[in-house]
């Protein structure tokens, strides 16, 4: 799969202009009442303050916003856009590994046009939804081309999965050959995602360690998902032996006898500040080890709500400064790939939870976990200009985020390096803006 460089000057906003409204979020700290942002023929942002502080704004086209909220672009570190149509299809009140035969299951007949669509349909309502930034795994590589030619920004994650020890090298050889053709770009980085424990080696996850570090990508794995998985590693039963039994894929497995943390430790994988997916399932000595690690965790609120897992340790990984971003895992186990919902589920559900934090793990956090908070998940001057307007009913809200968490708040102009991406009411073109 070779791809050719791409460029997006055609797409490229090519004059300045200043977006205003009645509150400006700049960060989860710091919010500005009649706020603007200017942004510049780069994409980036030149000014952000009060309106009333651009000396020269009649130089500049300007969409007033009105009664709405600009803020930080919203960044979805996990979802699997290739499963998109799969929504309602599966069943996921049984046992995990049920829920993974039906997945591969319903997907053994799909066509590739059925992932292109699939792909393009959870792009379209991610940029709906407020989503600049997506971090999208991939099994099939189809996702890069959709991806590709929209303007979000992304850092596709490539699958690895194989079991058996002897053949990691071969697995490393064919994904090196994969990435050889990409070129990356502003928009776009790429990173190497060994599915999870009962389904890559631990020789093939020192190899993908390692060649994140010769490549200087990103590294993720999903971890500690299940009390299942925490079973099959510390004492090899359980469920996972017989799904993997069924495809012939354990002849090989000698269990670790460790739980899924500190298996990973133990092995070194997580010397690369990684970013371990889900970590539903902690002891107190393995939330030390990943404050240790400095690695990112991703909690996925609404899909851990669909599997009826125990409480997420999250709190407790919020008091010892563990970096938690946001993720929506893919439809196949939630209704939306709303980063705006995901936050919205919190606020309900742990209400002790301050709002501005919270807010920080769909924004910041994520930006944190890619490495790339110098230039995205804020709104200041040189950042990029990756925006989400959130418009809500009650606009004498004495806290902002009572706005943006209320139940009828919604995306309606979502911005990535100063492009439009969506734009619900046309508020653009109703101010002569692309003329
Ligand atoms: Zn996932």
């Amino acid at each position: 799969m070779r791809i050719g460089t791409l460029t997006f000057s055609d797409k490229s906003i090519t004059t300045m202009y200043i977006l205003k409204s009645k509150y400006l979020l700049k960060d989860p700290d710091n919010v500005i009442e009649n706020g603007a942002l200017l942004i510049n023929d780069g994409g980036k942002i030149k000014f952000a303050g009060q309106f009333k502080d651009i000396d020269d704004a009649d130089s500049y086209k300007t969409i007033d916003l009105g009664n709405s909220a600009i803020v930080p672009g919203l960044i979805n570190t996990h979802t699997h856009l290739e499963l998109t149509n799969m929504h309602k299809c599966i069943n996921g009140k049984g046992i995990f590994t049920d829920w993974i035969r039906q997945l591969i299951d319903a997907k053994k007949d799909w066509s590739e046009s059925e992932y292109t669509l699939s792909i393009r349909d959870g792009i379209e309502s991610s940029l709906k939804s407020g989503t600049t930034t997506i971090v999208d795994i991939t099994r099939n590589g189809i996702a890069l081309n959709e991806l590709l030619a929209s303007n979000i920004r992304k850092l596709l994650f490539f699958e690895i999965i194989n079991f058996d020890p002897d053949t990691a090298e071969d697995t490393i050889k064919d994904f090196k050959e994969l990435i050889s053709g990409i070129s990356t770009d502003d928009l776009l980085s790429i990173g190497i995602f060994p599915h999870a424990p009962y389904t890559v080696s631990d020789k093939l996850y020192r190899k993908c360690r390692d060649i994140s570090e010769e490549c200087n990508i990103r590294t993720a794995t999903h971890i500690a998902e299940t009390e299942d998985e925490v079973e099959f590693l510390t004492s090899g039963a359980g469920h996972f032996v017989a799904l993997l039994n069924d495809f012939k894929m354990l002849n090989r497995w000698n269990h670790p006898g460790l739980s899924p943390i500190n298996y990973l430790n133990n092995i070194g994988f997580l010397n690369n500040e990684c970013i371990l997916i889900h970590c539903n399932y902690l002891t107190e000595d393995e939330i030390g080890v990943i404050e240790k690690s400095k690695s990112n965790v991703v909690f996925c609120p609404r899909s851990h709500e669909f599997f009826r897992h125990k409480d997420h340790p999250f709190p407790s990984l919020k008091d010892r400064g563990i970096n938690i971003a946001l993720g929506t895992d893919s439809l196949a186990s939630n209704d939306t790939l709303s980063i705006l919902d995901e936050m919205k589920f919190i606020r309900n559900s742990y209400p002790e939870i301050e709002p501005n934090y919270i807010f920080k793990m769909g924004t910041i956090a994520g930006a944190v976990a890619l490495q790339m908070d110098d230039c995205i998940g804020q709104l200041h001057p040189g950042y990029y200009a990756d925006i989400a307007v959130i418009e809500f009913q009650d606009t004498d809200v004495s806290n902002i985020y009572d706005g943006i968490f209320s139940q009828d708040s919604e995306c309606v102009l979502t911005i990535v390096s100063g492009e439009i991406c969506y734009d619900k009411f046309e508020i653009s073109r109703k101010n002569n803006f692309k003329e």
